[in-house]
């Protein structure tokens, strides 16, 4: 593998079956072929081991970026199933007690008509 120096602009030139990665000792990065994924090669630029990453750095950071998302999604998704069980809750109370109120209502319009009822036969009126 060669150091890749910013005229060479490795990372635009570099194909889907690249890893791109930086050396564990001094960080100058290379390009390298897929098939070289965690083979520890020798650094052109300072010499020492440095081992290839499996996948391409950007991919890590793309997965590292996802992996943090999904957890903040299925946090967010728990957040809302509990405020809409409270808000169901709520709802539910409020309909029993509004069929509550309007039987209520439905038993005082009877008892005004048998009282009306009652008070025309008494008074004769019509
Ligand atoms: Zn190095």
């Amino acid at each position: 593998m060669q150091p890749s120096s910013g005229a060479s602009a490795p990372a635009a030139q570099s194909t889907s079956n690249d890893i791109v990665f930086a050396c564990s000792h001094c960080a100058t990065s290379f390009v390298v072929d897929a098939a070289a994924a965690g083979l520890a090669l020798e650094c052109q630029s300072c010499g020492k081991p440095t081992r290839v990453p499996t996948q391409s750095a950007a991919v890590i950071e793309a997965n590292a970026a996802n992996a943090a998302r999904v957890s903040d999604l299925q946090h967010q998704l728990k957040e809302n199933a509990s405020q809409r069980t409270e808000i169901t809750g709520y709802i539910n109370q409020l309909s029993i007690q509004l069929h509550r109120w309007q039987l209520r209502l439905k038993e005082l319009n009877e008892r005004k008509a048998k009282l009306d009822a009652e008070l025309g036969t008494i008074t004769g009126a019509k």
